[in-house]
């Protein structure tokens, strides 16, 4: 630790005594005012009103959520952006079918010729309301599928040799620990997961949590959110985006849970972790079948996202966009300890929209703007599962080729002065190499991802950009703290540990005005060389997203 923070000050001290030098920022030799005239304390007044408990948590789908939206609209105009929503308005209006398990109405039994075993609610599954039918009973025969995963690149076929359709697939989280990080990142998620068992005809999904993942989070963190409502957004046909109505027979479970089903069906669950941890597949009918039920109380809502745009200063250049986004809900009140239910995300993520607003703000006060034209928008349902930024790739209001990056703020915590900073997924593109400039001028540490276990490239807005081939970044405060008394590391793990998503992620947490300037203010330089250089940005050859997703 000690260590680190030397060769931080050493880094920073660097930078400083280079600064006269001139700067490899081209055109933007005169932007040290505008940068200095970004201001912490402008950041926090964003984030006392959008995290206050009037707010009420700024739930999707509610009127505090509105609320919010309101203050943005007014900022977005007080500024000076063009609306770029729809109707020549800053508002994109979204209709969502929003579903709440019914909890009383909930069953999952499993059975075989012998033997029949009710699981219990919370104790041994969870499952969420479903997005189809109101009422939903499901009976199959279960399949043991490893990961549940197809990956071609790693020769790895978890189907390979069992017959799936119209069963219901047990599967484990994550996925092969001998994965790359970008590989397993995109194959561990729920909806790759959920795209591929829909192909093969599946009708539902049963999650169990692998040693790993239970380590990283135990079931008691699920359940504060039980119950609580999931949003898809309605296409024009009235089908929910992404609504996977044909996994009726879906739920996770916790390691009773799985210990009961592998029990019935005479299968020793820790010799199949432990051979699926060494990467290798087995698959096979577990010779039981279960029954599953629940109802859903559902309704139609409607939730905006808010955009607007500085135009570009280059007649051809202005064409093309970069996008800053920031999700401006967040979970809202939710019953849990204590007597403060209500969840006011002061980091998660008022401080990302607090930080979007005020670089808009420099980027207006600037007397040359920008060549690209920039955009910035606050994504409604992301707390739902990236729903906003999901229907504004779907349903862009400029054309999508247009956009040519993304860079995303979401939770940056800025309670000590941080000296440091990463970029999610810059590594897939030539973002990275902005982000080296931006972070050099700033002198601020440019630093990997620490956790890249936990696989958050994947996990927030900036991937639904990715997967229509927009190279796309996440910006997200580091843990070097400038201030030699303060532990960076500790803090950010207290504040993961004790407060995301926790009502006391609210505005009684501290606040570095110092840290905040130097993340915030690192954004805002990295859109400007972004939005200024001649190239737009462009994956790395061979990367494995750009291959995936980028248009050929
Ligand atoms: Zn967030």
């Amino acid at each position: 630790m000690f260590k680190r923070f030397i060769i931080g000050l050493f880094l920073i001290s660097l930078v400083a005594c280079s600064k006269p030098a001139p700067n490899k920022l081209d055109y933007l030799e005169n932007i040290d005012s505008i940068v200095m005239g970004l201001k912490g304390t402008n950041v926090r007044q964003h984030m006392n009103i959008l995290a206050s408990d009037e707010m009420q948590g700024r739930e999707a789908g509610t009127e505090n959520y509105d609320k919010a939206a309101q203050y943005l609209i007014q900022n977005f105009s007080d500024l000076g952006l063009q609306p770029l929503g729809s109707g020549g308005s800053f508002k994109q209006p979204i209709r969502f079918i929003e579903s709440r398990l019914d909890t009383e109405s909930t069953a999952m039994r499993i059975y075989n010729d012998d033997r029949s075993v009710d699981l219990i609610f919370k104790d041994d599954y969870i499952r969420s309301g479903g997005f189809g039918n109101v009422s939903e009973k499901i009976t199959a025969p279960l399949v043991f599928v490893g990961y549940g995963i197809i990956a071609p690149e790693y020769n790895h076929d978890d189907f390979e040799g069992v017959n799936v359709k119209d069963k219901i697939l047990v599967v484990l989280s994550g996925a092969p620990p001998n994965f790359n990080t970008d590989q397993r990142a995109f194959y561990s998620s729920s909806r790759t997961k959920a795209e591929i068992a829909i192909a093969k005809g599946v009708s539902g999904i049963i999650s169990l949590r692998t040693p790993v993942d239970q380590k990283r989070r135990p079931w008691a963190r699920y359940l504060p959110g039980v119950g609580s409502p999931g949003m898809r957004w309605l296409n024009k046909d009235n089908e929910p985006h992404n609504g996977y109505i044909q996994l009726q027979g879906s739920a996770t479970i916790s390691q009773t849970g799985a210990k009961k089903i592998f029990e019935l069906s005479g299968h020793d669950l820790d010799q199949i972790f432990n051979l699926h941890a060494d990467g290798l597949t087995n698959s096979f009918d577990m010779g039981i079948t279960a029954t599953l039920e629940r109802s859903s109380n559902q309704r139609e809502v409607l939730s905006s996202n808010i955009v607007g745009f500085i135009e570009g200063s280059d007649p051809i250049l202005r064409s093309q966009y970069v996008i800053y986004t920031a999700h401006l809900d967040h979970i809202g009140i939710r019953t849990g300890k204590g007597n403060d239910h209500i969840h006011n995300g002061a980091y998660d993520n008022a401080a990302g929209i607090g930080s979007i607003i005020e670089i808009a703000s420099s980027i207006l006060s600037m007397d040359e703007r920008p060549r690209r034209s920039i955009i910035f928008a606050a994504l409604t349902a992301e707390e739902k599962g990236l729903q906003g930024s999901s229907y504004f790739v779907k349903n862009p209001t400029v054309p999508i080729e247009s956009l040519v990056a993304n860079i995303n703020i979401d939770m940056p915590y800025l309670g000590f002065p941080v000296a440091d900073i990463h970029a999610f997924g810059a590594e897939h593109s030539s973002l990275y190499g902005a982000m080296e400039r931006a972070t050099q001028y700033i002198g601020m540490q440019f630093t990997p991802d620490p956790l890249p276990e936990e696989v958050r490239f994947v996990r927030s807005d900036q991937f639904s950009f990715v997967k229509e081939g927009i190279p796309a970044l996440a910006l997200k405060a580091g843990t070097i703290s400038s201030d030699i008394n303060i532990d960076g590391d500790k803090e950010l793990d207290n504040f993961l540990k004790n407060h995301y998503h926790q009502p006391t992620d609210d505005l009684n947490l501290p606040f570095s005005i110092e840290g905040t300037e130097r993340f915030v203010r690192t954004g805002l330089v990295l859109g400007l060389i972004i939005a200024n250089d001649e190239q737009k940005p462009s994956w790395n050859t061979d990367d494995f997203f750009g291959d995936k997703f980028a248009p050929k």
